[in-house]
């Protein structure tokens, strides 16, 4: 992943099993160019925006459009139709700068944009999805209600014919961007099943208000979004798609950036440990000198290289069109799980220095705590994973 041997002509420490081989040039290539990107534009702010609880989606969007970070996986209408691999490796290096820059690309990319993509009529993917892949337009992708989080199925917000039009009505909750959004994609109950409906933002009717007082996704917009009897036209409505297979499936595509991102955070709390383990001393000696540690840093070298090889086998399963649920679960509920006992390890190496945002290693591990609950809770991945093994279903 890129790293120094410790000793001349031994392995990346940070790569010990050399994962980074099986990537292809180009896979390596857009790897180094998101990093850099992350460590000029992102690195130096993000202790800041963090604290402050803010993201300059704004500013930051059209950069990241330029890179065709946007849709990356998606082809035409601007986007960059890349490999699912190469898709993933992007995801790692965003997220090794902070969770909520990878949400922001997922929820744009693999969320709002892929509904408009795979479910869309022509007219509405011309009109919104190369201002998408530019990242002069920001979308958000509403599902999760007050009430209905894993069970999206109970859903209340509902969408009623009148004459041509429809009328929505409801609430979203959880929404990332939805503040900042210009346009939202909205699930709602219709008396044909779910459907989805595209909510410009200053349409009458529609409000989104950020929630405050997270401690996990700071350096992230979430908001809860109103719909009180909002009118839309006929050609609001995806045409693509009823039920919920429309917007599990771009959940399915957010899980794979997840499986990906969560590979990144994994590492940059590793690389934080080991840093500051070789230089801080106690006791006349290197911390890193301390069996205790020594073990600490293996356990999160062994779960990290683990993650990155599962996160490849899903990639590459993905670009061969092999890739099932069941893959990205293991690789979701595996890769989140691993990367929280790295950040949370690697708290403990940097001692007090740990805790705050000059160091990265909490602040990414509040991040993974939404990161575990989002795009299908623990709990959930495992209920999946049960009924693949077992051939029961056990959600309800
Ligand atoms: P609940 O569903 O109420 O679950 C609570 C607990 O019960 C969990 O541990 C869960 O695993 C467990 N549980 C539930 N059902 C079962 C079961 N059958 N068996 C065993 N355990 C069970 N949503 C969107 O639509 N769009 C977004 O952009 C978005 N962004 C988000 C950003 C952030 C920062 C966060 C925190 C959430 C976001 N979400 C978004 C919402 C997210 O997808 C939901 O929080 C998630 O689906 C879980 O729903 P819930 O929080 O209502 O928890």
């Amino acid at each position: 992943m890129s790293g120094r041997p410790a000793r001349s002509g031994g392995p990346d420490p940070l790569d010990l099993l050399a994962v980074s081989d099986l990537l292809s040039d180009e896979e390596r290539l857009i790897g180094a160019t998101v990093r850099r990107f992350a460590d000029d534009r992102i690195r130096p702010h993000i202790g800041d925006w963090f604290e402050q609880g803010v993201f300059p989606a704004r500013e930051l969007a059209p950069e990241l459009g330029a890179l065709g970070l946007l849709g990356m996986h998606l082809d035409g209408y601007g986007c960059t139709g890349s490999s699912a691999v190469a898709y993933g490796v992007a995801c790692l290096e965003l997220e090794a700068a902070d969770s909520g820059l990878r949400s922001f690309v997922s929820v744009q990319g693999s969320l709002a944009m892929r509904a408009i993509h795979a479910f869309g009529s022509e007219e509405q993917k011309q009109q919104w999805l190369p201002g998408m892949a530019a990242g002069r337009t920001i979308g958000c992708f509403a599902l999760t209600e007050p009430d209905f989080g894993s069970d999206p199925a109970g859903m209340r917000t509902t969408a009623r014919r009148k004459g041509t039009d429809w009328v929505l009505s409801g609430s979203k909750m959880w929404i990332t961007n939805g503040s900042i959004a210009d346009v939202a994609v909205v699930w709602a109950q219709t008396e044909e099943g779910v459907r989805g409906f595209l909510v410009p933002s200053g349409t009458r009717g529609f409000t989104a208000q950020d929630i405050h007082g997270k401690l996990s996704l700071r350096a992230s917009v979430t908001s809860e979004l109103a719909f009180d009897e909002v009118v839309l036209p006929a050609d609001a409505v995806l045409p693509g798609v009823t039920g919920l297979r429309g917007p599990l499936s771009c959940l399915n595509e957010a899980r794979f950036g997840i499986l990906w991102g969560t590979v990144g955070a994994a590492r940059d709390c590793y690389a934080s440990a080991l840093d500051y383990a070789k230089s801080r001393v106690q006791f006349g000696r290197p911390i890193a000198a301390f069996q205790l540690t020594q073990e600490k840093l293996v356990e999160m070298a062994l779960k990290l290289e683990q993650a990155y090889l599962v996160a490849w086998r899903v990639g590459r399963l993905k670009d061969e069109g092999k890739s099932r649920a069941a893959h990205v679960s293991f690789g979701k509920l595996n890769n989140v799980r691993s990367a929280l006992e790295i950040a949370r390890s690697a708290r403990t190496v940097l001692g007090a220095n740990g805790v705050t945002t000059a160091y990265p290693v909490l602040r990414h591990a509040n991040n993974l705590e939404s990161v575990l609950t989002y795009e299908g809770t623990s709990e959930i991945h495992t209920l999946v994973l049960g009924e693949a093994i077992t051939g029961e279903a056990a959600y309800q």
